[in-house]
């Protein structure tokens, strides 16, 4: 089996260095939060497998071409010879600022199901990966989501669920309806301070969020604070840990960068501090960076970037 297992939508994206409405030249990229995480914990010698839905044509190709060189395993994804691929442009104003015009409604990657999440599963992952993403695609997409967490918890393989918020796709209403039952199966959650209270009441805090995540059974709880770095959350209390200082160039893909080094850091047993260390770090390396995940770190390289913990250098 592998590593981790990741469940999710892979995009492509087409990026423009100019505004989109001028025109011009548009370079094409694989993306997707999911596929994000799979790469950076492949970059860094895990075991990591990405299922989802492409289209059967040069695009679906593109995709599972994309992962392949990236040394994912691919093994469990399904051509859809029925949807197109869903696409993404973008166009970056400023670092923190980039404009995406998404075309997915339909695609490949939305018809996701629980079929084709049975092989992948029953080879037994250490760990699943999900997002708030994939759910909100459809209906057949939040079952899949929804077995695949349930039956990793019932086997003990810890979930983890990055909220990943998307405005564009549902409301914070339906969110929350999907996103508070999937939250009961993960033993991490990681989300945005804005997005506690889609894994609580509405209106929740996030004390009050935190608190009940954890009654409810999660271990970890990882706030994500942009350049002010994060704070996790166990029963032992909250850690607080800095962003490394480094100049951003592009801060898209820093919570996928986050979340890999985390993971990372779990699968090679470090402590909490280690893996807090190895989370900021790789959320440094995806902002230094333009693209996704383009920049993400091999094993060997971790150590040009080092994130550390109240003092301590990792
Ligand atoms: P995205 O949705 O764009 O992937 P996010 O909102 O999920 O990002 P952030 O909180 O922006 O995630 O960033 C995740 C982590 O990446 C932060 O906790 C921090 O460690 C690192 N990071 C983000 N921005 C910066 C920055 N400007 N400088 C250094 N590190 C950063």
């Amino acid at each position: 089996g592998v590593d981790v297992l990741t469940v999710g939508e892979a995009l492509v994206s087409l990026r423009s260095s100019a505004p989109l409405n001028l025109g011009g030249s548009l370079t094409m990229h694989l993306a997707g939060a999911e596929s994000n995480v799979a790469i950076g914990l492949a970059r860094l010698g895990h075991r990591a497998a990405w299922v989802g839905r492409v289209s059967d044509d040069e695009l679906g190709e593109f995709v599972l071409r994309q992962l392949r060189a990236e040394g994912v395993d691919t093994y469990g994804v399904r051509r859809d010879p029925d949807r197109p691929a869903g696409l993404m442009f973008l166009e970056r104003r400023t670092a923190d600022l980039t404009r995406v015009i998404y075309q997915r409604a339909g695609s490949a990657g939305s018809a996701l199901g629980v079929d084709d999440l049975r092989g992948p599963l029953a080879a037994g992952p250490r760990l699943v990966h999900l997002s708030g993403v994939t759910p909100a695609l459809s209906d057949s997409a939040r079952e899949a989501v929804t077995w695949v967490a349930r039956e990793a918890a019932a086997v003990g393989t810890p979930v983890c669920l990055d909220v990943n918020h998307r405005a564009r796709l549902w409301s914070r209403e339906a969110a929350r309806a999907a996103l508070v039952p999937l939250a009961g199966y993960a033993s991490i959650v990681v989300a945005s301070a804005d997005e506690l209270d889609l894994v609580a009441e509405p209106g929740a805090d996030e004390g009050t969020a935190v608190a009940g995540l954890l009654r409810r059974g999660v271990h970890t709880v990882l706030v994500k604070l942009g350049a002010d770095g994060a704070r996790a959350y166990t029963r032992d209390g909250v850690t607080p840990v800095a962003a490394v200082p480094v100049t951003a160039v592009d801060t898209v893909g820093a919570g996928d960068a986050f979340t890999a080094g985390y993971l990372s850091g779990h699968l090679d047993g470090l402590d909490l501090t280690g893996r807090l260390g190895r989370a900021v770090a790789l959320g440094a390396f995806a902002v230094v960076a333009s693209g996704d995940w383009e920049g993400l770190p091999r094993r060997d390289e971790l150590s040009l970037i080092t994130g550390s913990v109240a003092g301590t250098t990792l």
